[in-house]
């Protein structure tokens, strides 16, 4: 949410680690105007962030888009079937997210008015709201004070200050402790350090590539002072599609998506080339997962 000029003053802080500062500026110039910033609700706000859990922002954009021009409100997406909110969440990959924003608008109906609330304990109640969404939402949607620690925030500062590589596979009690002294004392200013960061991290201070020529960080950060040691020894963590539960799960929402009627997955041609125990494993985990019904007269499946 870019708000001023190139030059514009850091407010109300100053006490704050002057880098603090210095990527709130950048970011008033540099942040992507998305449209969850700034000019949305809260319930706009929560959306993008279950839905920004696991995918990317160019994939997430046009499907929240859709989602807020058909369910502008909880109490909307509350008022049409679970089924509904499954089929419109396409391919935006992990379908339980739909199925639980689908239950946590039920939950905003039923416990707050319909409204979002705005305090941690309350938001880490609803389904499918854990601590970093709960913290995310604090700080975008309501500019509180609030611990937004996610995987870009944490290799910010583990560069920056730290001079490590990629940040551990778990947040440690210390490194929460240091992220959380870092944030500037007034709410104003903590959210948009949350979200400076956070940007930084997503276009400048990648997992892959460091840009410290376009960096606000670049005079004081110790890895580029260090000379960016360690990262071609860091594993890279791939993730294997073709062939996998995964993609099979897809390829069955995906039918079951575009399906008019209740569909037989077993005799699928579609699925011909799945093996049969995969497609059953698969099948159940859906069923488990509440996210497909069999009919179990006939053993079509639906959503
Ligand atoms: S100077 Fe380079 S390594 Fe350091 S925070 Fe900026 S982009 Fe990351």
């Amino acid at each position: 949410m870019p708000t001023s000029s190139k030059n514009a003053p850091v407010r109300g802080v100053s006490e704050t680690d002057p880098r603090v500062d210095a990527v709130r500026v950048w970011f008033r110039d540099a942040g992507r105007d998305l449209p969850w910033r700034g000019r949305t609700t809260p319930w706009g706000v929560l959306v993008s962030e279950i839905m920004l859990q696991q995918t990317p922002v160019v994939r997430v954009e046009p499907v929240w888009r859709e989602w807020m021009a058909r369910w502008p409100t909880p109490a909307a997406l509350a008022a049409d079937t679970q089924a509904d909110a499954v089929r419109a969440w396409g391919r935006l990959g992990y379908p339980r997210r739909a199925k639980r924003l689908w239950e946590c608008a039920v939950a905003l109906v039923a416990d707050h008015g319909g409204e979002v609330p705005s305090t941690l304990e309350e938001l880490r109640a609803l389904p499918g709201v854990g601590d970093y969404t709960a913290a995310a939402v604090v700080s975008f949607a309501f500019h509180g004070r609030a611990l937004v620690l996610d995987t870009n925030v944490r290799r910010v500062i583990g560069r920056a200050w730290r001079g490590e590589p990629l940040p551990a596979a778990h947040q440690t009690v210390g490194e929460r402790a240091h992220a959380a002294a870092l944030m500037p004392a007034d709410d104003a200013g903590a959210a948009e350090w949350a979200v400076a960061s956070m940007e930084l991290g997503a276009l400048v201070c990648t997992a892959r590539v460091a840009r410290c020529d376009e960096c606000p960080l670049a005079s004081s950060c110790a890895w580029f002072a260090a000379g960016c040691p360690g990262l071609e020894a860091a594993p890279r963590r791939t993730q294997p599609w073709h062939g996998t539960d995964r993609q099979v799960r897809g390829r069955i929402m995906a039918l079951l998506r575009a399906a008019s009627s209740p569909v037989n997955i077993t005799g699928h041609a579609a699925l011909a080339d799945v093996a049969p125990g995969q497609l059953d494993r698969c099948l159940e985990g859906l069923l488990v997962d509440g996210l497909v019904t069999r009919d179990d007269a006939t053993g079509r499946v639906s959503l």
